[in-house]
């Protein structure tokens, strides 16, 4: 969505509220999930923008749900990832740096949260997604989900470095 803050900036509003959702997975948008991830509904977005004696501010959530399988033991998983950031917003010509993260950037009065959001996404949805923290992942000589038991295979004892010089020495014999 392209926000019209002229109201904002002339000052007769000090917030604009918004609420609205973006369509995933159509051409019309670059909202394209990371590989192995399905984006299963339009993305949620909530947020205001705010006029403080001239000091405006950006606040937003955006809600995603997402299908993927996990990262450790494959199995199909499913959430809704949340992303949220705040910006100052900055009129377009008044910063020396424009290409400062901590800004949004108004051009003529208006400013496309779309392209933030996409921007903002694609940086911190995560990279690899897991069942649950503690999953113990598949085994990688059976490969039987850990997450429903041990499997049948000899376990790898720690061995004390001096023993294991030892041990090699009688399996060689
Ligand atoms: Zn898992
Ligand atoms: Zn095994």
């Amino acid at each position: 969505m392209v926000l019209d803050l002229t109201s904002l900036i002339n000052g007769r509003n000090s917030k604009i509220d918004f609420e609205y959702t973006i369509d995933t997975g159509t051409e019309q948008n670059d909202i394209l999930p990371p590989e192995d991830v399905s984006f299963t509904a339009p993305v949620m977005v909530k947020g205001v923008v705010t006029n403080n004696a001239g000091y405006m501010a950006l606040a937003l959530t955006a809600k995603i749900d997402y299908q993927s399988h996990c990262a450790r033991c494959l199995e199909d998983i499913s959430g809704t990832f949340i992303l949220e950031f705040n910006r100052t917003v900055a009129v377009s010509g008044t910063l020396q740096n424009q290409d400062n993260d901590e800004y949004v950037i108004v051009k003529n009065g208006f400013l496309d949260i779309d392209r933030e959001i996409v921007e903002y996404l694609m940086l911190e949805f995560p990279t690899k997604l897991l069942c649950k923290e503690e999953c113990a992942g598949l085994c990688s000589k059976c490969g039987k989900n850990l997450n429903f038991g041990a499997c049948d295979c000899p376990k790898k004892k720690e061995i004390d470095p001096r023993l294991a010089i030892l041990q090699k020495l009688l399996e060689n014999d």
